[in-house]
């Protein structure tokens, strides 16, 4: 064991080679919860509702992470475990169903590299060591919830509360903050966004965004700690701002059309992850 670890130190190459094989499995399964997370909780809902209202509760087959196999969407043929390797099955099958041939999304694919590449740029950045595994913990989660957000308006406390405890947890060893700032991280980032909606509410009798993102935010503050949290809030807002503009000005979108504020906080927490030092160094540096 020790010399694995030793191996891993002296050769950062083989660490990174592995962090991104290991990025790319991840992916892969990040699309799983992306796709059959909001649709658990749907079911879940109507449940409930179900039971609220007295009725008997229809009877489903098993739906979670893990069941049932993942099938093609069009033709229901179940997907072969050498056809569910990350990205080299993509590209054997040249993104086509084998039985059916219908496209398989470029999402899939892209989600998998992408996870990849920011478990590789983790690796590399943070070097051997738990702070590059945790940190990836952190992106991977963040971009489930990105991608659920953009799809559903979802941001499932199946998710954002756990980044909470993990945030708080990882930080009792201060790994991205010391454990004080982190309770005040996480209690302010809820409180922040908390402000501005009822604020924004009584100004305007519209609600701008949701208790999700309340969550999101603690979590980045449980992360990070308090100190990241202007630097994220402003981030958010600027990325939010500017891409939010362009998509109104290409689509001719109504201004009024609800749109997530969970991947623009999402950009934000990964970018005060990796740089907020820096930038903060930066910008204090700028005022003298
Ligand atoms: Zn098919």
């Amino acid at each position: 064991m020790d010399d694995v670890i030793e191996l891993l130190r002296s050769e950062p190459a083989l660490w990174i080679g592995i962090a991104v094989l290991f990025g790319l499995s991840i992916g892969s399964f990040l699309n799983v919860v992306v796709y059959r997370l909001p649709k658990m909780m749907e079911r879940e809902w109507a449940a409930q509702c179900a039971e609220l209202s007295g009725q008997a509760p229809e009877e489903q087959p098993t739906f979670n992470l893990a069941k049932p196999r993942s099938r093609c969407p069009s033709c229901s043929v179940p997907i072969g475990a050498l056809q569910n390797l990350p990205l080299v099955s993509w590209i054997a099958l040249r993104g086509r169903c084998a039985a059916c041939g219908v496209a398989i999304p470029k999402r899939y694919p892209l989600v998998e590299l992408a996870t990849g590449a920011i478990a590789g740029f983790l690796a590399w950045h943070y070097g051997f060591g738990p702070a590059a595994v945790l940190a990836f913990v952190f992106c991977a989660t963040l971009l489930a919830l990105a991608l659920i957000d953009f799809d559903t308006q979802l941001l499932p406390d199946g998710l954002t509360l756990p980044l909470i405890w993990a945030g708080l947890l990882v930080n009792i060893w201060g790994v991205f903050a010391p454990l004080q700032e982190a309770v005040v991280g996480a209690v302010a980032g809820y409180l922040s966004l908390w402000t501005v909606y009822w604020a924004f509410k009584l100004v305007t009798g519209k609600e701008g965004m949701g208790y999700g993102d309340f969550k999101l935010l603690a979590a980045i503050g449980a992360w990070l700690g308090w100190q990241a949290l202007p630097l994220v809030i402003l981030l958010s807002s600027l990325a939010g701002a500017v891409i939010g503009i362009g998509l109104i000005a290409a689509a001719r979108l109504g201004r009024s059309v609800p749109m997530p504020f969970g991947p623009y906080l999402v950009i934000a927490g990964a970018v005060a992850l990796v740089w907020g030092d820096a930038i903060v160094a930066g910008y204090l540096k700028l005022l003298g």
